[in-house]
């Protein structure tokens, strides 16, 4: 089968479209897919540059979200049959731990991602367990397959974060960085739904600009504006309830000086760095939450998408590429270029 791999770790320049063993037959449980469309993500670009705990078997097949037409079910799956179209959830889990037996499968002591841990979704078939492959809901117009292939990871994500984990409520106000990535645009959708108000950022107008028109309340440019300073303008020197991180070092100081007295800080992200001061005496005094969050549990995905089958958080997408492009589409992304998904067409 034609996969996009990665022949060693050092970047997206290892990036290349080879012809690879076709993704294994499915043993009982699993299903496999013959993916049509393939999204990319933060995670993606740091599996290229050699992510510690990354698979270091080469080729590696990237691409953790993927959409496609079951191809073949293994021993005892009812779930879906040959023929069906899904949308795979990424977050692979074991269905036996103590984590999972209580529902939170994102806490899995076995939790692995598909291009990561395992062989990924930018192929034309991926195995999966049947749990992972989900019948995409019928919509009018009907849900593309780049649109199919971009929901999940970020939507999973930030379901989690800012429903389960900071409890979003309506009427209050939450400050969200860097609106162009995948998981910061479908957070800002998400609290529009629960009726928050929104303070996005980007150092870049026109990300804004369309930020706006996704329903951003008030936008800051983070390059040119002094966001801390801003938002307590913004909330009569009060901040903000919730912060919506995944920048991490550069951001960090900021959104704690944003947040309100007993306010929820959520990150699921370092992109700009790991390490971050935390003086314990600001955290007890002003009683703050400072929650982390990554991908979701079962419950969670089925509630995103039964949300997407009423028409809500359709995904926003940014460019579609050809297979033969992928290296293009990881460029864009690793230029941050982009609002809302990249996504490669594996079979078009
Ligand atoms: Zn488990």
């Amino acid at each position: 089968m034609r996969a996009c791999v990665l022949t060693a770790t050092g970047g997206i320049d290892k990036l290349q479209i080879m012809e690879v063993p076709d993704a294994p037959a499915p043993q009982a449980g699993e299903v496999r897919v013959s993916v049509r469309a393939a999204a990319l993500n933060h995670l993606d670009l740091f599996v290229a540059s050699g992510l510690p705990g990354t698979a270091e078997r080469f080729p590696f097949i990237v691409g953790a979200d993927g959409a496609g037409i079951v191809e073949t079910v293994g021993p005892g799956v009812t779930s879906v049959q040959p023929g069906d179209r899904v949308m795979i959830n990424p977050g692979i889990s074991d269905y036996s731990c103590e984590f999972c037996r209580a529902g939170e499968h994102s806490l899995c002591v076995n939790y692995r991602l598909l291009g990561e841990h395992l062989p990924g979704t930018m192929a034309e078939l991926v195995t999966v367990p049947a749990q992972n492959a989900v019948r995409g809901p019928n919509l009018s117009p009907a849900l593309t397959w780049p649109e199919a292939a971009a929901f999940s990871l970020v939507t999973l994500t930030a379901w989690r974060m800012v429903v389960t984990r900071a409890q979003l409520r309506v009427g209050e106000t939450a400050l969200i960085w860097g609106i162009g990535g995948g998981v910061s645009l479908t957070s800002m959708r998400i609290a529009k739904l629960f009726g928050a108000r929104v303070i996005a950022t980007s150092s870049d107008d026109a990300k804004l600009a369309a930020a706006r028109q996704l329903g951003a309340d008030v936008t800051l440019n983070h390059r040119t504006q002094k966001v801390a300073q801003e938002v307590r303008a913004l909330t009569n020197k009060r901040g903000v309830d919730v912060v919506v991180e995944n920048v991490g070092a550069a951001t960090w100081e900021d959104s704690l000086r944003c947040l309100r007295r007993g306010g929820r800080l959520v990150t699921c992200g370092a992109t700009s760095g790991p390490q971050a001061a935390l003086d314990l005496r600001r955290l007890f005094w002003h009683q703050w939450s400072i929650l982390g969050s990554t991908m979701g549990n079962a419950a969670e995905y089925a509630e995103i998408v039964r949300r997407l089958g009423q028409g809500e958080l359709r995904p926003v997408l940014d460019r579609v590429y050809p297979m033969a492009q992928a290296r293009q589409a990881f460029e864009r992304l690793a230029n941050g270029q982009q609002l809302g998904k990249v996504v490669v067409e594996v079979r078009s």
